[in-house]
C-alpha cells in the first residue's frame, strides 16, 4: 500500500468525523447561533441550494431548487419548512436554480436579487411583481436589507450561460427568454465572514482576483463536471486562486450528468490548508 492510498481513507475518515461533529452541533444545540451572537449556519438544500442564516438572524437563501428537487430531504421540499426568508439570490435563470423562487419570494414578502436580465423577464412576463425583482449586476455592490443591516452582497462573474425557459400559458409552449449573465455573489454577513456562492461555473482565471479581493472565508463549489467545474478543477480553484479557510462541494449527483464526487474533489485537492465540509442535504455547517 502506497503512502497516497493510506492517506486517502484517513482523510475520508477525519472528513467523516467532522461531518458529524457538525451534524452534532446542529441537532443538538438548534439554538447555539443565537447564544453564542456571531455564528453563521449554512445549511445545504441539494444542488445549489443554500440556506443561510447570519449572525443577527437574517435568512439568505440562495438558487431555491427545493419542490422537485431530488436532493432535497422530504421535509424541506415544502417551502414553508425553510421558515422566514428575507432575501432569495439567483445566480442564473436555470430551472434547477430559480424553480422556487417566485414563490418562496411571495410567501416571504422577500425581494429576490438575480441578473437584470432575468428580472426584466420576470417583470415583463408577469413572473414576480416588478417592485420584488431589483435588477442589478456583475461587480455591483448593494445592501439589499438596508446599509444599517449590515449584510453586503456583491455579484461576480460566472462562467456559464442563463436561458431562461419559460412556459407561455397561452400556448402552453416553452420559449426561450432574456435570462441575464450567470453570476457568483460573494455575500458579506455583519459579522464580516465572507462567503463566495460561486453558481454553476467553469474555471477562470480572474477567479484569482476575486480571492485576492475578497478573501472568502467560505466557498460553496459547484463540482459535479458536464455543466460546471470537474472535482480536478474544483481543487485546482480551491488551492491556488481562492484559498478559502472553507469549502462545501455543492452542484452533484442531483442528476447522472454530474458525476463528480466529494471524494473526487479531496482526493485532487490533496494536503491543503483549506477544510472541506461535505454535507448530507439538510444538514448544517456553523462557523
Ligand atoms: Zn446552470
Amino acid at each position: 500500500m502506497t503512502t497516497a492510498s493510506l492517506w486517502a481513507p484517513l482523510r475520508t475518515l477525519r472528513a467523516r468525523a467532522l461531518q458529524l461533529s457538525l451534524l452534532c452541533l446542529a441537532s443538538l444545540a438548534p439554538g447555539w447561533a443565537a447564544a453564542q451572537g456571531g455564528a453563521v449556519a449554512v445549511q445545504w438544500l441539494g444542488q445549489s441550494a443554500m440556506k443561510i442564516t447570519s449572525p443577527g438572524g437574517k435568512v439568505i437563501v440562495i438558487d431555491p431548487w427545493l419542490t422537485s428537487n431530488p436532493k432535497t430531504p422530504a421535509e424541506f421540499k415544502k417551502l414553508e419548512a425553510l421558515g422566514k426568508v428575507d432575501l432569495i439570490l439567483l445566480t442564473h435563470a436555470h430551472f434547477d436554480h430559480i424553480a422556487d423562487a417566485p414563490a418562496l419570494s411571495a410567501m416571504n414578502k422577500a425581494p429576490v436579487y438575480a441578473p437584470a436580465g432575468l428580472a426584466d423577464s420576470f417583470a415583463t412576463l408577469g413572473v414576480m411583481p416588478v417592485e420584488m425583482a431589483p435588477r442589478f449586476n456583475k461587480g455591483g455592490v448593494v445592501f439589499p436589507l438596508g446599509p444599517e443591516a449590515g449584510i453586503k452582497i456583491i455579484a461576480t462573474h460566472a462562467e456559464h450561460s442563463s436561458e431562461f425557459r419559460w412556459k407561455n400559458p397561452e400556448t402552453g409552449k416553452d420559449e426561450m427568454r432574456q435570462g441575464g449573465e450567470p453570476m457568483g455573489y460573494i455575500v458579506e454577513l455583519e459579522n464580516g465572514f465572507r462567503i463566495y456562492h460561486m453558481g454553476d461555473t467553469g474555471i477562470f482565471g480572474d477567479m484569482k482576483l476575486i480571492g485576492e479581493l475578497y478573501k472568502p472565508d467560505l466557498i460553496l463549489i459547484p463540482i459535479g463536471s458536464h455543466f460546471v467545474m470537474p472535482p480536478a478543477d474544483a481543487a485546482y480553484a480551491t488551492r491556488e486562486l481562492l484559498k478559502p479557510k472553507f469549502a462545501i462541494p455543492m452542484h452533484y449527483g442531483a442528476n447522472a450528468l454530474l458525476r463528480g464526487t466529494p471524494k473526487e474533489y479531496t482526493d485532487a485537492l490533496g494536503q491543503s490548508a483549506t477544510k472541506v465540509l461535505v454535507l448530507e442535504p439538510g444538514a448544517i455547517a456553523r462557523f
